[in-house]
């Protein structure tokens, strides 16, 4: 391969690429398409036999995009906005993948991407300051920078009941479903898990299914998405006003327009507070949690759209006792991902629909024939498990990931993840990771964030390149402080109230640590920004 920089003193494993990139879903593709146009010579990796990333493997039924379309899309190419069309306001599964296949062969992406190949390891060389990559298959190559844009909601997590094995019938997890139509006519089907997923795909399986039990551990908030196709003017009226629309949205906390109140929910009336819920929740999604501004730093400001939601749910379904066990209780909303649905409650007043209470009857085993709480037994043809995922720093801590002195990034986050800015972790020169720990990430609009931190580590990587650099990686110090600082942020909002992925609470041993910066997009644009114009202070350059 070409490149860009010096590798006489670069041991030779196979081929020597300027940088190799571990996944090719939004982050990957665009880190990609990116890196190449600065003339750099570039391989990815990717697991999953096509492009896509979670578009490619969570396929379940209902699976769709909680962002409109018109905002959960790039913004790097005029032409690329302006050409494509959505179909609704919130693009299904199916329409995404499509977009980023596109976008791949529109831009002549999968030259460099080798597909169905998993990167096991990835070892820094002191010496000659590059990485060695280890491909599943296939020899290892060696790179200047290493680029991990492995997902934060990548690796599928199985909840650890006893029996799974021992089930007969089929069993699916939302996060890798097959590729064909599973119909589930005449099934008895069971779903394990209220999460997003869960919430997407229950009222479709309902559907299809003969009869549908949902297993429910924690009772989920969730918000009407109303979700429509996207009518021709909507669709003229955006793109007539893109570039405003997205540089809006890129200045917001969520890296979207969720038309922020700046009022407390404590300055008005229960009347007012009514309204503004009312009419918020009548548009449907992100908006309601825009409605007023301390709804996740104050408790009782957010005890109020908390109610607000268990009136609608005790409005929409009709069994008492049902509607009780749908109401979430114990923490803020919010503080978990939202849900945003399409008929989720109101699934639960079918007939052929039945809801389990985990906590009044705890599951104690799956049988060959279904599922065995403490009060009954539920048989079942397929489980679902919509138990969701390792977030985070999941995939990243299934490589080994070797830096300066053979220190292993594992050990060094065996308290939880520390990075600088959610980019970089010191001892781990020239590599970067793509929606990091301790970047806002899943607290986003993710396509905003990622494309933020695609530009901002391109024009790192071309600093880098221009002065001669060999390397750069955090300094202990700035590593520190910013870690310090997304704890004390998240100790200053109602996130640590509940037991969420964002803490890691869903995975037995996860260190408790809050891995998003929850300080918004905009001041962490902001950040990095005065970070890159002080010739990236907090980095040490070699
Ligand atoms: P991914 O799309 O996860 O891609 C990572 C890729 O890396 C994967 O293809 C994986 O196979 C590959 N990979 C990982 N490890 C390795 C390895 N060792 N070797 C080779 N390849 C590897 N975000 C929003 O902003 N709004 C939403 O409404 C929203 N809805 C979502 C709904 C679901 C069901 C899920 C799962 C996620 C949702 N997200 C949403 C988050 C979503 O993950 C991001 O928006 C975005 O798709 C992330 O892109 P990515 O490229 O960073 O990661």
């Amino acid at each position: 391969a070409n490149s860009h920089f010096a590798q006489s003193d670069v041991g030779q494993q196979g081929d020597f690429f300027d940088a190799v990139i571990v996944g090719a879903g939004f982050s990957g593709l665009y880190m990609l398409y990116k890196l190449r146009n600065q003339g750099l010579s570039v391989r990815l990796f990717e697991a999953g036999s096509d492009v896509g990333g979670t578009w490619y493997w969570n396929r379940y039924p209902g699976a769709r995009c909680d962002v409109e379309s018109v905002d959960y899309s790039y913004s790097f190419s005029e032409e690329l906005q302006q050409e494509w069309s959505w179909q609704e306001r919130y693009p299904a599964q199916p329409e995404i993948l499509s977009y980023l296949r596109h976008v791949a062969d529109r831009f002549d992406l999968r030259r460099d991407i080798v597909l169905d190949t998993k990167v096991t390891a990835t070892t820094y060389d002191d010496s000659s300051n590059a990485w060695t990559v280890h491909p599943d298959n296939g020899v290892p190559v060696t790179s200047r920078f290493c680029i991990m844009a492995t997902g934060c909601l990548s690796i599928p997590k199985t909840p650890d009941v006893p029996g799974l094995q021992n089930f007969r019938g089929k069993v699916y997890h939302t996060a890798d479903w097959p590729e064909y139509e599973v119909s589930f006519a005449e099934e008895r089907v069971g779903v394990i898990g209220t999460g997003s997923s869960g919430v997407q795909t229950i009222p479709v399986l309902a559907e299809r299914a003969r009869h549908l039990t949902v297993f429910q551990r924690t009772a989920a908030y969730s918000v009407p998405a109303r979700n429509r196709p996207l009518d021709a003017e909507t669709e003229r009226a955006v793109k007539a006003n893109y570039t405003e629309r997205r540089r809006t949205a890129r200045a917001m906390p969520a890296g979207l327009d969720v038309d922020p109140n700046p009022q407390s929910a404590l300055e008005v009336d229960a009347e007012q507070r009514e309204r503004e819920y009312s009419r918020r929740w009548d548009r449907g999604g992100f908006v309601v949690l825009g409605a007023y501004s301390d709804l996740m730093t104050d408790q009782r400001a957010n005890d109020t759209i908390s109610e607000f939601i268990r009136n609608k749910i005790r409005d929409t379904v009709t069994d008492r006792e049902t509607a009780e066990k749908l109401l979430p209780s114990g923490f803020p909303f919010g503080a978990k991902r939202p849900c945003y649905d399409t008929g989720y409650y109101e699934t639960f007043n079918r007939e052929d629909v039945t809801l389990v209470d985990l906590k009044q009857s705890p599951l104690e085993t799956i049988t060959p024939t279904g599922v065995q709480t403490s009060g009954e037994h539920h048989e079942l043809d397929s489980i679902v498990l919509a138990t969701g995922f390792d977030a985070m720093t999941g995939a990243l801590s299934r490589i080994d990931i070797l830096g300066r002195n053979g220190t292993a990034l594992a050990d060094k986050w065996t308290d939880g993840p520390r990075t600088y800015l959610g980019l970089g972790s010191e001892g781990f020169p020239n590599l970067f990771f793509l929606a990091g720990p301790g970047s806002p990430s899943v607290l986003t609009n993710m396509v905003t964030a990622i494309e933020q931190h695609v530009e901002w580590i391109a024009r790192c990587i071309e600093h880098v390149r221009v002065n001669e650099y060999r390397s750069i990686e955090p300094t202990a110090e700035a590593e520190d402080q910013w870690v310090d600082h997304v704890n004390y942020v998240a100790d200053q909002t109602l996130y640590p109230q509940a037991n969420s992925w964002y803490l890691g609470a869903n995975v037995p041993g996860k260190p408790r640590i809050f891995m998003p910066y929850p300080g918004g997009m905009n001041a962490y644009e902001d950040k990095c920004n005065e970070v890159a114009e002080q010739g990236y202070s907090g980095f040490a350059l070699k």
